[in-house]
């Protein structure tokens, strides 16, 4: 049982102003495995003064000295994956495997990134008599969800440290754990006084006040797109810089080839990694029609060879997050049957054997992509498979969504391959499987405004100075 009732504001762990402990339950035992305090208005007042003190000197280090912190920040998280995994696993129900692989993995890798980029990047330009600078936009407020937790945080928190930016984590109430462990870490590495700051506690509250408040210069958010509109409005009349990582619902479309069996596999089985909660998970699989029969032959037997159980053991496929995913999950399922919608594999409740914990059954339907299923995001081991007719239609399918998150193209034909991904509408496209940390990734129409990931993620927290007439 983990007690991680303190906040960490201006280098020291702090009780909260006001008291209030809330549970957080393990997903794979429905039994409390942690206690956090949920901050108040107060606590972020703290927080934000601290950061607005260090912001002077912080902002004006120099590369070496920030290139120093992060890579102390490095030895120190190595000292700690291990930690961050368990708490992982504990939290949101990620397998062990996966969670101490990829999700460790990716904020070890934003890390290296940050460093990377810092070491390249040129803070002045000369143009003429001109000299552009880009400076540290500030205070910043990063607010991040539960489904990668070490990515989402990690993709934020080292860029705005790299910049030259002080900062306030609101972590998820779901992901507490491991959020507080990356504080640990941030605090063994010696990140000096009100740099980084966390508060814990409920998004209404912590990441309301953080969202209106005066001295915050940029919100950084990733999460749901009501959220993300609320947190955009509730910006709006101090002006501040609003980065959005929000859903998705995107297409995978894998081309008419001889690999077609292979790919169709490998996308199922992809769909359901992390129990499909991923922003940019594949969840609508784009495939021929005239090909369909060997579509669903293969699509069945990939969600049925997916194992369900007990994230710590040999399991492919952990719970969803909490009830309240598991409950909305039963509610889209239930949903894809009545809009009549072909369901085949998985479908309503528990997988056979599991009584306790919210695991979810691996669930394929063929349906279309005027359905409820295909038009909103799940964010639970739920695909749904549309047909085409032709490659033209199949970029028109998978361009008829409100959102632009991702895309994925599987198929043999590099020209075909390559005049489908320059059609999609999204911030990212994977092909075959490719995969980049120094490749931006961010959303357009409805997924979201601003990018994440290697040198873009770093310029989102810079703000642009042109000195004229500068003496050179
Ligand atoms: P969420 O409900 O939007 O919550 C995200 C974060 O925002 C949490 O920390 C939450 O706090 C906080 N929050 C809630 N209400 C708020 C408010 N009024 N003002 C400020 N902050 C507030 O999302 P989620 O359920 O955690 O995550 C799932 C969603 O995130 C999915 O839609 C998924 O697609 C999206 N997502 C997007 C990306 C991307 O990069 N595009 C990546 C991952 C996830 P609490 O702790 O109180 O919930
Ligand atoms: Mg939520």
């Amino acid at each position: 049982m983990r007690e991680y009732l303190k906040f960490y504001i201006d280098g020291h762990w702090v009780d909260p102003v006001e008291p209030h402990a809330a549970e957080v339950i393990n997903p794979a035992t429905e039994e409390v495995t942690g206690r956090i305090s949920l901050g108040s208005p107060a606590d972020v007042e703290e927080a934000v003064a601290a950061a607005c003190k260090a912001f002077s000197s912080w902002s004006q280090t120099s590369k070496a000295e920030r290139l120093d912190l992060l890579k102390s920040i490095q030895t120190e998280y190595a000292k700690r994956q291990a930690d961050l995994g368990e708490a992982i696993t504990e939290e949101m129900g990620a397998p062990a495997s996966l969670a101490n692989g990829f999700h460790v993995g990716l904020g070890a890798g934003h890390l290296q990134t940050a460093i990377e980029v810092l070491e390249r990047f040129e803070f002045e330009e000369v143009r003429g008599a001109t000299v552009i600078r880009h400076e540290p936009i500030g205070v910043c407020g990063l607010i991040t969800p539960w489904n990668w937790p070490m990515n989402q945080t990690c993709v934020k928190v080292f860029p705005a440290l790299a910049t030259g930016c002080t900062m306030i984590l609101k972590p998820p109430q779901l992901a507490a754990l491991s959020a507080h462990i990356l504080a640990e870490i941030l605090d063994a590495a010696g990140v000096p006084a009100g740099v980084f700051n966390m508060v814990q506690g409920s998004g209404s509250v912590i990441g309301t006040v953080l969202s209106k408040h005066q001295d915050v210069d940029m919100i950084s958010f990733t999460g749901s797109e009501p959220v993300g509109v609320q947190i955009q409005k509730d910006a709006a009349e101090t002006v501040k810089r609003v980065g959005l990582e929000l859903g998705g619902k995107s297409a995978w479309i894998v081309l008419d080839d001889e690999k077609l069996a292979e790919h169709v596999t490998g996308a199922t089985a992809g769909m359901m990694g992390n129990s499909g909660q991923t922003c940019s998970a594949g969840s609508r699989l784009l495939v021929p029609n005239s090909r369909m029969a060997e579509v669903i032959e293969a699509a069945t037997a990939a969600a049925n060879g997916v194992t369900v159980g007990d994230p710590n053991g040999n399991f492919a496929m952990g719970p969803v997050v909490s009830k309240g995913q598991y409950n909305i999950i039963q509610d889209y399922i239930q949903k894809g049957l009545d809009e009549g919608a072909k369901l085949i594999a998985g479908g309503l409740g528990r997988p056979e054997g599991l009584d306790k914990g919210w695991y979810v059954k691996p669930t394929v339907f063929v349906g279309t992509n005027d359905m409820v299923i295909a038009r909103e995001e799940i964010f639970g081991p739920v695909l749904v498979i549309i047909g085409y007719d032709d490659a033209d239609q199949a970029v028109g399918i998978a361009n008829e969504s409100n959102f632009g998150l991702g895309g994925y193209i599987s198929g043999t034909d590099l020209d075909l391959v390559r005049s489908v991904a320059r059609r999609m509408r999204t911030g990212a496209i994977w092909i075959n499987g490719g995969f980049d940390f120094h490749a931006p990734f961010g959303g357009y129409k409805r997924s979201g405004n601003g990018r994440e990931w290697g040198d873009y993620g770093f310029r989102e927290y810079l703000e642009v100075k042109s000195m004229m007439g500068f003496p050179v």
